[in-house]
């Protein structure tokens, strides 16, 4: 990837860069779909919707709908009904693999909830957090937000986090892929620790813990983070956001075909067979065949 100083913008005096974890990723995984999906406007049209992402999206939306219900509301069969009213269609073979696959969400959902105290109402669902590093103007959306009393034993609570709140606050992020998921998944994720330290921010409460709870097998992959874990991750974020924001700068400044695809150079990898853009990446249509819209649902099933 190209340094900053190579394009020359070391000297320019600096506005925060706007991204969300989502955006810095999608950096790191390819810069060429980042131009695609960020830049070129208009962008080049996207292939067919991927089925496992309607799965997803339908049941974050009913797990969210679901919170947003009355207390008295907040029943088993309820999360399976908003399962049906929210289903999406896009990217199923037909209406029978469609059928098939709303009904196993609905039970995903359903054997979800049978698991949550509907009385636990959660600080936030579906909200959007901010915070702002020296560089990065960072913002994101998370699932959920629990709020939990912090263990009596936390070295902490002698200090001014007892003074000022018993509970902190938790990120949860739920999962619906085949991948299952542990610790590390957890540990690594830039995107949770960007949340946390963003939830801190914004809520102004203690916010270390991050959960990822994977609907398919009912696992919850969890990690503690120190306030110096979070600042690695931030500083992670930051270095991303400069290389970012170097290549944002040279594209607005203007660069013919060969300089965009120096600045934003493909790479090819495993991501290229679910790239909604690999019909317009030679490089990518050629290593990898593309996927049908719905193999990346779990054939087992
Ligand atoms: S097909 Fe692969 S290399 Fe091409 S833009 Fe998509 S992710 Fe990048």
């Amino acid at each position: 990837m190209t340094a900053p100083e190579q394009l020359g913008f070391e000297q320019m005096p600096r506005r925060l860069f706007r991204a969300t974890p989502t955006r810095l990723l999608g950096w790191l995984d390819c810069p060429r779909r980042y131009r695609f999906t960020y830049l070129d406007r208009p962008p080049p049209p996207k292939g067919p919707p991927w089925a496992h992402n309607s799965l997803g999206a339908a049941v974050h939306t009913a797990l969210a709908s679901w919170w947003r219900l009355p207390l008295e509301h907040r029943t088993v069969e309820a999360a399976g009904e908003l399962v049906e009213r929210g289903w999406l269609e896009d990217g199923f073979r037909d209406e029978a693999q469609s059928y098939r696959w709303r009904q196993h969400a609905r039970r995903l959902v359903e054997t979800y909830t049978t698991g949550l105290d509907p009385a636990d109402e959660p600080k936030g669902v579906e909200r959007t957090v901010a915070l702002t590093t020296s560089t990065l103007a960072l913002s994101g959306r998370v699932d959920r937000i629990d709020e939990r009393l912090i263990p009596a034993d936390d070295p902490d609570t002698d200090g001014p986090v007892r003074e000022v709140s018993a509970v902190e606050l938790v990120i949860v992020d739920y999962k619906t892929g085949r991948h299952v998921l542990d610790t590390d998944d957890a540990r690594t994720s830039l995107a949770l620790a960007v949340y946390a330290a963003a939830a801190a921010r914004t809520l102004r409460r203690r916010c270390r813990r991050v959960e990822l709870h994977h609907l398919p097998t009912g696992r919850v992959a969890s990690w503690e983070h120190s306030p110096e874990s979070i600042t690695r991750h931030l500083l992670r974020a930051e270095s991303i956001g400069e290389e970012a924001y170097a290549a944002e700068q040279a594209f607005r400044a203007g660069l013919d075909d060969a300089a965009k695809d120096r600045v934003f150079p493909p790479i090819v990898g495993s991501q290229c067979q679910w790239c909604d853009f690999a019909n317009h990446c030679p490089e990518g249509r050629r290593a990898y065949t593309s996927h049908r819209p719905w193999d990346g649902l779990d054939p087992e099933v």
